[in-house]
């Protein structure tokens, strides 16, 4: 999709499962069921599409889905069927080493596991070789100061061949990465989760990362058990909501199987979503 001078390209990592009531909260099952009917393990069906941004000058990558450097056990607990993403961006016609930046809303597994690839000799590498990776500082610190209930989703040893590559670049707190492409920081899914803002041509693109992970979040009582701090995902989806509605904003939805791009629109009792066409195959 065109935003400005940019180009927007949905990428494909794959899908993968993640227990239905921990995606939705406090959400009864008999009400999210209705949208997303989960499986006979309680799962539903998780996209992992993250953005590839083409500004003319740079190509960034926002998020690096899952990646396919984990064992049977874990394939088997989540269903995993992905790993798709470095292809994808072959088949785009931007393949890894024309990435220039990549961006991480977080580092939690199902973002961050793209970032490295298996080599030759099965060790792992880094998967863009001449990137910068951006993240945040407070993310990076919190993925290596693991407690029982975040110990689970990060990959310390993963992000660590990051560090090693001296690829590595840590922003503290809201900051412009490119021209155009500024990340904020929410909070709320983790401490230092960040939100990635496009913006070109008097348009705006929201990344909502896992603010908003799939269409369904938009509803304001709909908020992860991931989430450490759920209270502040709900201020922050006030706050960014209002600002996407009011600008006429891009959505951008990470985890939605069935909807990557929209534009949202306060309707009567709800947000409603108007899906825009996407640059990649719907799984439906
Ligand atoms: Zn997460």
């Amino acid at each position: 999709m065109k935003l400005g001078e940019f180009k927007l390209v949905a990428v494909e990592d794959g899908t993968f499962r993640l227990d239905g009531g921990a995606m939705f909260g406090i959400v009864p099952k008999s009400l999210w069921s209705k949208i997303d009917p989960a499986d006979e393990r309680n799962r539903i069906l998780i996209a992992l599409n993250p953005l590839l941004v083409r500004t003319g000058t740079q190509n960034i990558l926002i998020d690096t889905g899952l990646g396919d450097t984990r064992g049977r056990k874990f394939d088997d607990l989540f269903d995993v069927n992905c790993g798709k993403l470095l292809k994808s961006l072959e088949v785009l016609g931007t393949p890894a080493n024309k990435i220039d930046i990549v961006i991480l809303t977080h580092l939690h597994f199902d973002h961050s596991g793209g970032t490295v690839r298996r080599a030759d000799d099965n060790s792992l590498e880094t998967a863009f070789p001449n990137a910068k990776y951006v993240i945040q500082k407070g993310e990076w610190e919190d993925a290596h100061n693991t407690n029982e209930v975040t110990k689970g989703s990060y990959l310390p040893e993963e992000l660590d061949v990051i560090d090693a590559s001296g690829q590595l670049e840590l922003v503290e707190g809201n900051c412009e990465i490119a021209p155009g492409v500024r990340a904020a920081v929410t909070g709320g899914h983790t401490k230092s989760h960040q939100v990635v803002l496009i913006e070109s041509g008097g348009q705006t693109c929201v990344f909502w990362g896992d603010l908003i992970p799939m269409s369904a979040h938009v509803n304001m009582a709909y908020i992860m058990s991931y989430d450490l701090y759920p209270v502040e995902t709900l201020e922050q989806k006030r706050l960014w909501l209002q600002q996407a509605i009011e600008g006429e904003w891009v959505s951008y939805f990470e985890h939605d199987p069935r909807v990557t791009f929209a534009r949202l629109v306060r309707g009567k009792r709800r947000i409603n979503v108007e899906k825009l066409s996407p640059d990649r195959a719907d799984y439906s």
